[in-house]
């Protein structure tokens, strides 16, 4: 999984964010305050443009630019929480080319780790990290002879969490202020991670 993946991991992810754009902003509507498809939407925006500009030459090149660009034009909770994990991901993958189904499982787990460090969120607390933790723990246990399979298994496990988080009570985040109203409902950065890994996913298999 070299340059040319992460770059068109991060195309494609700009155009399912576009894509989905209102349905997770009314995900959000319900336990938030409706702007997460417009925030991931106006950062994955900017990071086609800077595509456009100069071609990052490695993966972890590509993942730093994203962190960057989501931290400074997504705001909110989501923008430093996945600007975190890219960051993160970016510093455990250093400067290779190519990424392995190892380097593949530590960059997913730096990503998520970074997810927890940032926001403290623990597992079923109806957040991002229901859909993460699910895809690191899959991306670990998948056949490594072949990186597209792990980056597979790891969306599968991502959308299984996502849907996992409708019967959840919100613990962290605007969603908390619901308390047990946020039940019956998907959290939206849950289901924002699991089409943005399906697109890592995507990227691996075409
Ligand atoms: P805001 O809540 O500031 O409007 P967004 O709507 O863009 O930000 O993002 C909301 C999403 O952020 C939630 O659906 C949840 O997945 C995630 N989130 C919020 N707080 C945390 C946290 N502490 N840890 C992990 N994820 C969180
Ligand atoms: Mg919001
Ligand atoms: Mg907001």
């Amino acid at each position: 999984m070299d340059a040319a993946w992460a770059i068109d991991w991060l195309r494609r992810s700009a155009a399912v964010v576009a894509e989905h754009r209102v349905a997770l902003s009314e995900l959000d509507r319900a336990i938030g305050d409706g702007d997460h498809g417009e925030n991931l939407d106006r950062g994955f925006t900017a990071i086609l443009a800077k595509l456009d500009e100069e071609a990052p030459p490695t993966p972890g090149a590509a993942f730093k630019m994203a962190a960057m660009t989501l931290i400074s034009k997504v705001g909110g909770a989501a923008g430093p929480l996945y600007g975190t994990a890219f960051l993160r991901a970016g510093t455990a993958v250093g400067d290779a080319a190519a990424l392995d189904s190892a380097l593949l499982v530590a960059a997913l787990t730096a990503a998520r780790d970074g997810v927890v460090a940032r926001g403290k969120a623990e597992s079923g607390d109806k957040t991002m990290i229901d859909a993460w933790t699910p895809a690191v723990d899959a991306a670990a246990a998948a056949d490594r002879s072949a990186p597209a399979a792990v980056l597979a298994a790891a969306a599968e496990a991502a959308e299984a969490g996502a849907v996992a988080t409708d019967p959840l009570i919100a613990r962290k985040g605007r969603a908390s202020y619901l308390g047990e109203r946020s039940m019956g409902h998907r959290d939206p950065g849950a289901a924002s991670s699991a089409l943005i890994l399906r697109a890592a996913a995507d990227a691996a298999a075409a």
